[in-house]
């Protein structure tokens, strides 16, 4: 479907954020793809998430909802496609490399632990790719709940990013998310191993209720190559907490669009977390507000909300909101491309390789 916005979400932009926001994005969390990254015959469910924008999220679409969204802002972005086991890893690869110019449009490759190095490497490198994105669902040998980092991230691949200095953007496993002490371990574990690859924990480690965040930051903040990016997170506490004991220079801007695009709020309950949701679709555990009980806003809008009030509460400088939203993603990004590939070139749309 074309752009679902409306007056009230204008609203909440004009009176709540647009004072706010500065004037450069990077979201460093975004899903893109067409019909080509997926394998042949494949559609989506009925109510999966991607049904909102047709079942497919292209450069194009992601650029059209970011102008109504952000109006006033120059918006970039770090995309990947979609991880999940109907993908064509190696055409998502060549669609990302279709798409990046690495200035305005970064892209990650997905792969699976049962890649090798090589073929990795090969799928990042011709598309110059500035790393790649592995998933759970690629690990297919255990139970979903008995997943490690380790088994997402097979050695032989993090050697090869850590020779390039690729990133990596990782959505951490398992039930207890980032106060998970296996987790704990291994993601300080990965860091230290392989210093010089840049490890991005998605989600700020899928943290999105305060006693999972609180007392397990310490650890990846004394790693100087870990990074968090804020994807799906509206708690203010939680983001609150993350700008007062994670470094600054360290934190990026993610939405998780298209999903941020969707209308709804992550709500604490409980010492647990929920979407509520205006619309009927699956997204991990959601309550649909099926009565219309209230009028939503996109999650998107909630997470700059969430954002702007815990910046204000963590006393953030408007130079610290520059770089969270922009600077501290596009030094991470530019450098690992300036690194591998020499310069970025300009978006032509196109295949185009510069020397
Ligand atoms: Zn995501």
């Amino acid at each position: 479907m074309s752009v679902d916005y409306t007056d009230a979400d204008r609203q909440v932009y004009e009176s709540e954020l647009k004072a706010f926001l500065p004037e450069k994005f990077l979201d460093a969390h975004v899903h893109v793809f067409d019909a080509s990254c997926m394998v042949p015959g494949h559609s989506f469910p009925a109510k999966h998430v991607y049904q909102k924008v047709g079942g497919v999220f292209t450069l194009e679409q992601c650029f059209e909802w970011a102008t109504a969204l952000l109006p006033e802002q120059e918006f970039s972005l770090n995309c990947f496609g979609q991880p999940s086991c109907d993908a064509d890893l190696e055409k998502a690869a060549d669609y990302s490399g279709r798409i990046a110019d690495n200035r305005r449009c970064f892209a990650m490759a997905l792969v699976s632990p049962h890649d090798s190095a090589e073929t990795v490497i090969r799928r990042v490198e011709r598309n110059r790719l500035i790393g790649y994105k592995p998933y759970l669902d690629f690990v297919d040998w255990k139970a979903k709940r008995d997943i490690t980092i380790h088994d997402m991230l097979p050695a032989a691949q993090m050697e090869a990013a850590d020779e390039r200095g690729l990133a990596v953007t990782l959505h951490i496993p398992r039930p207890g998310r980032l106060g998970d002490p296996v987790n704990q371990a291994q993601m300080v574990e990965l860091c230290r191993r392989y210093p010089r690859a840049q490890i991005i924990f998605a989600h700020v480690g899928r943290a999105y209720y305060l006693s999972n965040a609180v007392g397990f930051l310490d650890g990846i903040a004394a790693c100087p190559n870990a990074y968090v990016d804020t994807a799906m997170v509206n708690h203010e506490g939680v983001l609150e907490y993350a700008f007062r004991n994670f470094p600054k220079d360290r934190i990026l801007f993610g939405s998780d669009a298209p999903i941020a695009f969707l209308r709804g709020k992550s709500v604490e309950i409980n010492n647990q977390y929920a979407y509520l949701m205006a619309e009927d679709y699956a997204i991990g555990t959601s309550i649909y507000d099926a009565d219309h009980a209230v009028t939503f806003t996109t999650f998107f809008y909630e997470q700059l909300r969430g954002i702007r009030l815990a910046a204000e509460r963590a006393g953030l400088s408007r130079a610290d909101i520059g770089n969270l939203f922009f600077y501290n993603a596009y030094r991470l990004f530019q450098a690992v491309a300036a690194r591998n590939y020499g310069f970025g070139r300009e978006h032509d749309g196109g295949n185009e390789r510069d020397g």
